[in-house]
């Protein structure tokens, strides 16, 4: 399996460099050269078997020669017997139509960590036995955060430098990353915003002498890893409620593109997926690029889906790429340019084969809690309510179930759970003793040079 950039002008490259390299040379996204192709056969045979069995069965045509299915085996054991929940992702039926998907029952809490499990060991199976050393570098408001560094923490030949913003995540955010105490996790609070920390992080990645000095990657959901991870519970869930048989519909909340274009990828693979409901706040430019085809950026306005609170959508390239290969590259100039384009006529008709869209407010999103409570006694985060609300719109044949992606537990966000719901959603026990828990981490300005400075002192530079 080769994997080749969005736009056009970096190397073709095997599995194992493209999870470690993340991004592509020519600021494009890697994804796969041709989509593996699973038969009606291929699919029944996934009846029945374990999620760890049908990890193995969906990601083996995508790692190719870099593993062997035994390694691949041992990996997500690893990975996914970190879970609390023995179906790692269970299904929860909410009534004759709708189903929730739990991703949340990983270490952190939210679906981040079924990908950055895995994604972490296969960072440390990669780089084994060579003398290279990654580094990884991000900026974090809450979640992706968290989730990255307990996927790393203590493995060999990864550093992590995680940058949040000083006063401006909660105190569970917070204490979810300082209280990890491994050597080689680096906690850093800055003196400035979330915007700031971003910034700084891009600076790093453009300072190609700095970045190639100390290999540093990112973990966001630019890593085709991680949305091959994610591949998995698209197939898990379908073949539970009757796929190959009878298709399946999806709803997804989404911010990046990353979870919902996972989904994509499984209907390329032969999945019989009836429709992608592409869920968004009021953070809508995905809404209004799949509706009307205008992808332009406004400002961010905040709300109580934060992971969702975003004007770009990194992973919306690798749908348009796939739609109409060819201008892409100029495409995504045009917008880094002006922050808008349009899409083209190809693009907006492949895209409403299978996608569907909509935009979800804070009171529909308050609505959804309380009916997914009254109705079925299920307590919902705001992200998984949107997701729902757009779910319960989307006005599938009743024949089709439809699945909506529980993205984070409740107890992320207790209290816009209890503004809505009145019901205050309890941590689950086994991260319970946060407050008890000693925390490590340093605060440094929101300087280039100050945080360059510090991450050179406790990196590993290349050989
Ligand atoms: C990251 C995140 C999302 C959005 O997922 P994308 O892959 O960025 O679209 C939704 N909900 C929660 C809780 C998240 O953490």
């Amino acid at each position: 399996m080769h994997y080749q950039s969005t736009r056009g002008a970096a190397p073709l490259l095997g599995f194992r460099d493209v999870t470690l390299a993340g991004l592509a040379s020519d600021g494009g996204l890697y994804v796969p050269q041709s989509w593996p192709s699973f038969s009606r056969e291929q699919i029944a045979a996934l009846a029945g078997l374990s999620y760890v069995e049908t990890a193995v069965r969906v990601m083996l045509p995508f790692v190719g020669e870099d593993l062997s299915e035994d390694e691949l085996r041992e990996l997500c054991t690893r990975a996914y017997g970190r879970f609390a929940h023995a179906a790692v992702t269970p299904l929860v039926q909410l009534d004759q139509q709708q189903w929730l998907l739990e991703l949340f029952h990983g270490p952190t809490l939210a679906f981040k960590d079924v990908a950055l499990q895995l994604l972490g060991l296969l960072f440390e199976r990669f780089l084994r036995g060579g003398n290279q050393h990654l580094t990884i570098v991000g900026a974090t408001s809450g979640d992706t955060g968290s989730a990255a560094i307990d996927a790393v923490a203590g493995r060999i030949g990864v550093d992590i430098f995680m940058l949040h913003p000083k006063g401006r995540v909660s105190e569970v955010q917070r204490r979810q990353m300082t209280t990890v105490l491994a050597p080689n996790v680096h906690n850093i609070a800055i003196e400035g915003s979330f915007d700031d920390a971003q910034a700084l992080v891009k600076a790093m990645f453009n300072d190609r002498d700095f970045a190639g000095r100390f290999q540093v990657t990112a973990v966001n959901s630019i890593n085709w890893a991680r949305l091959m991870a994610q591949v998995v519970y698209y197939f898990y869930a379908a073949v539970r409620l009757g796929a190959p048989d009878r298709p399946v519909a999806f709803s997804v909340p989404t911010g990046n593109f990353g979870d919902v274009f996972a989904g994509y990828v499984a209907a390329k693979m032969g999945l019989p997926v009836a429709k992608l409901v592409v869920a968004t706040n009021v953070n809508d430019i995905l809404h209004r690029a799949l509706s009307t085809g205008d992808y332009s950026a406004g400002t961010v306005t905040p709300t109580d889906a934060p992971s969702m609170d975003i004007q770009v959508s990194s992973n919306f390239e690798r749908l348009l790429f796939d739609l109409a290969g060819a201008s892409v590259a100029d495409q995504m100039r045009g917008f880094e340019a002006n922050r808008a384009m349009q899409l083209s006529n190809a693009q907006r008709q492949g895209a409403a084969a299978l996608f569907a869209s909509d935009r979800i407010d804070a009171a529909e999103m308050n609505g959804a809690m309380r009916w997914a409570h009254a109705e079925a006694g299920q307590v919902l985060d705001p992200h998984s309510a949107i997701g729902l609300a757009a779910a319960r719109r989307a006005g599938a044949p009743a024949e089709v179930p439809v699945v909506t992606l529980a993205t984070a537990h409740a107890a992320k966000f207790a209290d816009a759970v209890e503004r809505a719901t009145g019901v205050r959603p309890s941590v689950p026990s086994r991260v319970g003793d946060l407050y008890q828990r000693q925390e490590r981490y340093d605060v440094l300005p929101a300087t280039f040079e100050a945080i360059t400075s510090y991450i050179a002192e406790r990196a590993t530079p290349k050989a």
